[in-house]
Protein backbone atom coordinates (compact mmCIF):
# COMPACT_ATOMS: atom_id res chain seq x y z
CA UNK A 1 0.00 0.00 0.00
CA UNK A 2 2.81 2.39 0.99
CA UNK A 3 4.25 1.55 -2.55
CA UNK A 4 1.50 2.15 -4.64
CA UNK A 5 0.78 6.07 -2.29
CA UNK A 6 4.25 6.43 -3.74
CA UNK A 7 3.63 5.88 -6.95
CA UNK A 8 1.18 7.98 -6.81
CA UNK A 9 2.85 11.24 -5.08
CA UNK A 10 6.00 10.19 -7.96
CA UNK A 11 4.27 9.09 -10.97
CA UNK A 12 7.94 9.19 -12.25
CA UNK A 13 9.81 7.03 -10.19
CA UNK A 14 10.92 3.72 -11.88
CA UNK A 15 8.56 0.88 -10.34
CA UNK A 16 9.63 -0.63 -7.17
CA UNK A 17 11.11 -3.76 -8.94
CA UNK A 18 13.48 -2.65 -11.55
CA UNK A 19 14.81 0.14 -9.80
CA UNK A 20 15.23 -1.67 -6.67
CA UNK A 21 16.50 -4.37 -8.44
CA UNK A 22 18.98 -2.52 -9.80
CA UNK A 23 20.40 -0.81 -6.55
CA UNK A 24 20.13 -3.86 -4.38
CA UNK A 25 22.80 -5.14 -7.12
CA UNK A 26 24.58 -1.92 -5.50
CA UNK A 27 24.54 -0.51 -8.61
CA UNK A 28 24.46 3.48 -8.96
CA UNK A 29 21.21 4.87 -10.62
CA UNK A 30 18.95 7.62 -10.54
CA UNK A 31 15.03 7.35 -11.14
CA UNK A 32 14.44 10.27 -13.63
CA UNK A 33 11.20 11.66 -14.98
CA UNK A 34 10.56 10.72 -18.03
CA UNK A 35 10.48 12.98 -21.26
CA UNK A 36 6.93 13.44 -22.31
CA UNK A 37 5.64 13.33 -26.00
CA UNK A 38 6.22 10.46 -28.53
CA UNK A 39 9.64 9.87 -27.26
CA UNK A 40 9.32 8.96 -24.05
CA UNK A 41 10.91 6.16 -21.59
CA UNK A 42 9.81 3.34 -19.58
CA UNK A 43 10.80 3.79 -16.28
CA UNK A 44 13.21 6.25 -16.79
CA UNK A 45 16.71 5.40 -15.27
CA UNK A 46 20.18 7.71 -15.12
CA UNK A 47 22.99 4.32 -15.13
CA UNK A 48 26.26 5.36 -13.58
CA UNK A 49 27.96 1.73 -12.63
CA UNK A 50 26.76 -1.51 -11.66
CA UNK A 51 28.49 -2.78 -9.05
CA UNK A 52 31.47 -3.69 -11.63
CA UNK A 53 31.53 -1.16 -14.31
CA UNK A 54 31.18 2.76 -14.64
CA UNK A 55 29.52 4.37 -17.75
CA UNK A 56 31.29 7.04 -19.32
CA UNK A 57 29.32 9.63 -19.78
CA UNK A 58 26.36 7.92 -17.27
CA UNK A 59 23.41 7.29 -20.03
CA UNK A 60 19.75 7.95 -19.92
CA UNK A 61 18.14 4.75 -20.51
CA UNK A 62 15.04 2.38 -19.46
CA UNK A 63 15.51 0.40 -16.40
CA UNK A 64 15.09 -2.63 -17.87
CA UNK A 65 17.66 -1.67 -20.68
CA UNK A 66 19.60 -0.69 -18.14
CA UNK A 67 19.53 -3.75 -16.40
CA UNK A 68 20.57 -5.54 -19.94
CA UNK A 69 23.52 -3.45 -20.33
CA UNK A 70 24.63 -3.20 -17.16
CA UNK A 71 24.50 -7.31 -17.24
CA UNK A 72 26.40 -7.23 -20.24
CA UNK A 73 28.94 -5.26 -19.18
CA UNK A 74 29.69 -7.37 -16.27
CA UNK A 75 29.05 -10.44 -18.09
CA UNK A 76 32.50 -8.85 -20.32
CA UNK A 77 34.34 -8.19 -17.14
CA UNK A 78 34.43 -4.28 -18.40
CA UNK A 79 35.61 -2.30 -15.82
CA UNK A 80 34.92 1.07 -17.99
CA UNK A 81 32.32 1.67 -20.91
CA UNK A 82 32.73 4.26 -23.25
CA UNK A 83 28.89 5.23 -24.99
CA UNK A 84 27.44 7.86 -27.15
CA UNK A 85 24.45 8.02 -25.91
CA UNK A 86 21.12 6.10 -24.64
CA UNK A 87 18.17 8.37 -25.11
CA UNK A 88 17.82 10.30 -28.35
CA UNK A 89 14.37 11.54 -29.83
CA UNK A 90 15.10 10.36 -33.22
CA UNK A 91 14.54 8.44 -36.12
CA UNK A 92 16.71 5.31 -37.21
CA UNK A 93 19.56 6.92 -39.78
CA UNK A 94 18.63 4.50 -42.49
CA UNK A 95 14.93 4.22 -42.28
CA UNK A 96 11.97 6.31 -41.74
CA UNK A 97 10.87 4.56 -37.96
CA UNK A 98 11.77 5.90 -34.91
CA UNK A 99 14.86 4.70 -33.52
CA UNK A 100 15.17 2.56 -29.85
CA UNK A 101 17.17 5.31 -28.65
CA UNK A 102 14.11 7.19 -29.01
CA UNK A 103 12.26 5.38 -25.82
CA UNK A 104 15.84 5.08 -23.80
CA UNK A 105 16.02 0.84 -25.08
CA UNK A 106 19.30 1.35 -27.20
CA UNK A 107 22.86 2.24 -26.78
CA UNK A 108 25.49 3.02 -28.10
CA UNK A 109 28.64 1.35 -26.95
CA UNK A 110 32.47 3.43 -28.15
CA UNK A 111 35.18 2.04 -26.19
CA UNK A 112 35.84 -1.02 -23.53
CA UNK A 113 38.20 -0.28 -21.24
CA UNK A 114 40.06 2.36 -23.30
CA UNK A 115 39.83 -0.17 -26.39
CA UNK A 116 37.81 1.32 -29.37
CA UNK A 117 35.26 -0.73 -31.24
CA UNK A 118 36.57 -0.03 -34.07
CA UNK A 119 39.58 -1.77 -33.38
CA UNK A 120 37.72 -5.09 -31.19
CA UNK A 121 34.50 -6.09 -30.56
CA UNK A 122 33.50 -9.93 -31.73
CA UNK A 123 33.43 -10.92 -28.29
CA UNK A 124 31.90 -7.65 -26.92
CA UNK A 125 29.20 -8.34 -30.25
CA UNK A 126 28.97 -12.26 -29.30
CA UNK A 127 28.39 -11.49 -25.64
CA UNK A 128 25.76 -8.67 -26.72
CA UNK A 129 23.64 -11.25 -28.33
CA UNK A 130 23.41 -12.96 -25.34
CA UNK A 131 21.71 -9.94 -23.37
CA UNK A 132 19.74 -8.32 -26.58
CA UNK A 133 18.07 -9.23 -30.12
CA UNK A 134 20.01 -6.45 -32.01
CA UNK A 135 23.60 -6.02 -32.21
CA UNK A 136 24.89 -3.99 -34.83
CA UNK A 137 28.52 -3.90 -35.39
CA UNK A 138 31.46 -2.19 -37.44
CA UNK A 139 30.89 -4.57 -39.88
CA UNK A 140 27.25 -3.59 -40.43
CA UNK A 141 27.44 -0.65 -42.19
CA UNK A 142 29.57 2.73 -42.07
CA UNK A 143 26.96 4.46 -39.98
CA UNK A 144 28.18 1.65 -37.36
CA UNK A 145 31.80 2.26 -38.17
CA UNK A 146 32.90 3.12 -34.96
CA UNK A 147 30.13 1.70 -32.29
CA UNK A 148 28.38 -0.83 -31.53
CA UNK A 149 24.37 -0.56 -31.10
CA UNK A 150 22.57 -2.94 -28.52
CA UNK A 151 19.09 -2.97 -28.47
CA UNK A 152 16.17 -4.81 -27.58
CA UNK A 153 13.40 -3.58 -30.07
CA UNK A 154 11.57 -5.43 -32.63
CA UNK A 155 15.54 -6.08 -34.20
CA UNK A 156 16.86 -9.87 -34.56
CA UNK A 157 20.01 -9.29 -35.93
CA UNK A 158 21.61 -11.81 -33.59
CA UNK A 159 19.02 -14.61 -35.08
CA UNK A 160 20.89 -14.38 -38.13
CA UNK A 161 24.28 -14.47 -36.27
CA UNK A 162 27.09 -15.10 -39.67
CA UNK A 163 29.74 -13.04 -37.80
CA UNK A 164 32.49 -15.38 -36.71
ZN1 LIG B 1 22.44 3.17 -31.87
Amino acid sequence: MRIFILLLLFPFVASASCFDDLQSMGWRVKAVQSPSGFCSINEAVRLYATDTTTFHPSVLLSCSTAKDVGMWAKYISAKRVDNVGGYVCRKQRSSIFPSQHSFGKAIDVTAIDGVPISKDWHSAYKAGCKFFNTVLTPMHDSLHHDHLHMDNGYGYSCLFDIVR
